[in-house]
């Protein structure tokens, strides 16, 4: 039997594999996704898209179909404290947290997708891996037949207890389950009257959000429930009796959507690749889901990879760029576990978890220190150390601020005068060398590889934005993240 070959394969269908995939594709990479599911989910577990989330879906032009299916909301939440983090203090264009269901997610990406030419295969499990110098054999069933395809390399985006992982031998250090909490997702006959409601005192704590019209999501950490096992069932008798006690009233609630329990096992994968195959979203990293961070950080482990992986495959890079990716992404992954972590202590309704609590939120209403662990949580405060890339020979003096901080969507002034986006000269997924200075410079000399994949404009920049003000030149990655900068 000729064995099938293609550049990657993508295992796992979820929003992890599927934004790589578009990512890839969008490049010019053959991508074939392996989904286990023959059909999409149907239960959400993610809301929200965090400002960067949309940030990094508005760097291709995609963000407008998910603004649409969404509903903003200008606050996210730390540990369920009173204090909301306020969303709107942040230096982007999306200074809220959109509303938005993991199925809505997945179905606008997957659709995107296809549209990208992505071979996105549902129904095929994989079972098998065996890699060699040269590429990585996956084997499985599909449809009750057996499969095998040959890729250059594989990316296990395939969630929390991943095969891929498990067969490139990679370690998923870190701690088991020690609390579980529940989820349901109810019409509530007399929901609250704020969008948003967090109760915590000495019986528990809980929130309440508007999950889609009609629905809500209630999460409930009962300390009497705190140590049912995540496997037993939730029914609809012990979410009411616990949001009771609670609050003092079950809300009206009835016609479950969604019954579940979760917990706080947290481990981060030891290494993000394994000669070919690579790691990202869930697959190497979990956590207890507070803050709604899983999904978004999955994300953004797709965007750092792509435009790598891309590179690599048109050999327009070296195999060793590969090697930044779990440098720069591992660090991250350990930060979400920390701060998880923290919020899972926080999470603690005895009277001195309620002090702590208490605490937390009066320093939260420090405006400063607000932003700084909002931007933490979105995943805006993330800079990449310094990479070395072929780059325009001389832009001016080699500036190291701004080096691997991502750039909102600034206004940039052309030289006829009119005004443009940043973002929208990245929806290519190429680099972009943007020159600060009217002919301020030599022809651009970019490396013979890269220069087919790099976009040159020249603009002007606000002067309110003073980190820019001195600036000749920035070369941007295709993540948006700065690879260079250079003053006259
Ligand atoms: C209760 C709860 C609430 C959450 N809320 C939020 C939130 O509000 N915000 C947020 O950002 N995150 C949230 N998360 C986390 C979020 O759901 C995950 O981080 C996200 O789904 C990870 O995406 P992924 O694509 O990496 O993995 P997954 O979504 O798990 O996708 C993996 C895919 O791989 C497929 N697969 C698995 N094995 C194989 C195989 N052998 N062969 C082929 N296919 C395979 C699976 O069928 C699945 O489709 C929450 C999680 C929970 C449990």
């Amino acid at each position: 039997m000729m064995m099938d070959v293609i550049d990657v394969a993508v295992v796992g269908g979820g929003p992890t594999g599927l934004m790589l995939a578009c990512e890839l594709a969008l490049a010019g990479i053959s991508v074939r996704v392996l989904e286990r599911r023959v059909e999409p989910v149907q239960q959400a577990r993610a809301l929200t898209l965090h400002p960067r989330s949309l940030e990094v879906l508005a760097l291709r032009g995609w963000e407008g179909p998910f603004l649409e299916r969404g509903r903003p909301l200008p606050t996210a939440h730390f540990a369920m404290l009173d204090t909301r983090l306020d969303l709107s203090a942040l230096d982007t264009t999306f200074k809220f947290t959109l509303f938005i269901s993991q199925t809505v997610t997945e179905q606008l990406l997957e659709e995107r997708a296809r549209q990208l030419g992505v071979d996105v295969r549902r129904g095929c499990e994989v079972r098998e891996l065996r890699q060699d110098a040269d590429g990585v054999e996956l084997a499985g069933t599909a449809g009750g037949e057996s499969f095998r395809c040959r890729a250059r390399y594989v990316v296990g985006a395939d969630g929390a207890r991943s095969i891929v992982r498990q067969l490139a031998g990679i370690a998923f250090v870190g701690t088991d389950t020690t609390i579980t909490a529940m989820l349901g997702d109810v019409v509530l006959a007399e929901p609250p009257a704020t969008p948003v409601l967090s109760v915590a005192h000495l019986r528990g704590g809980l929130m309440l959000v508007p999950r889609s019209p009609g629905i809500h999501r209630v999460l409930v950490v009962d300390p009497e429930r705190m140590q049912a096992p995540v496997k037993e069932s939730v029914t609809l008798d012990e979410l009411r009796r616990s949001v009771t006690k609670i609050a003092g009233t079950d809300f009206g609630m009835r016609e479950p959507q969604w019954l579940s329990r979760f917990g706080n096992e947290t481990r981060l994968a030891e290494n993000y690749m394994a000669g070919r195959v690579l790691l990202a979203g869930d697959a190497a990293h979990i956590h207890f889901p507070a803050g709604g961070q899983g999904l978004n950080v999955g994300l953004h482990d797709a965007m750092n990879l792509g435009w790598k992986l891309a590179g690599v495959l048109r050999d327009q890079a070296p195999p060793s760029l590969l090697e930044s990716y779990h440098r720069e992404r591992h660090p991250v992954g350990h930060t979400l576990l920390h701060n998880t972590e923290a919020q899972t202590a926080l999470i603690s309704f005895t009277p001195s978890g309620l002090a702590l609590r208490d605490l937390m939120s009066d320093i939260l209403k420090n405006p400063d220190l607000n932003r700084s662990l909002a931007e933490r949580i979105t995943g805006m405060d993330v800079r990449y150390p310094e990479l070395e890339l072929p780059a325009p020979r001389r832009e001016g003096e080699p500036v190291k601020t701004l080096t691997g901080k991502r750039l909102p969507d600034l206004e940039l002034r052309l030289p006829d005068g009119a005004t443009r986006r940043l973002y929208s000269f990245m929806r290519d997924g190429k680099w972009l060398l943007l020159r600060l200075r009217e002919g301020n410079g030599a022809p651009v000399q970019l490396d013979r590889g890269w220069m087919r994949w790099t976009n040159v404009v020249q603009a002007r920049v606000g002067d309110d934005r003073e980190e820019l003000r001195e600036l000749s030149a920035l070369l941007l990655r295709p993540d948006g993240h700065v690879g260079q900068a250079w003053a006259r």
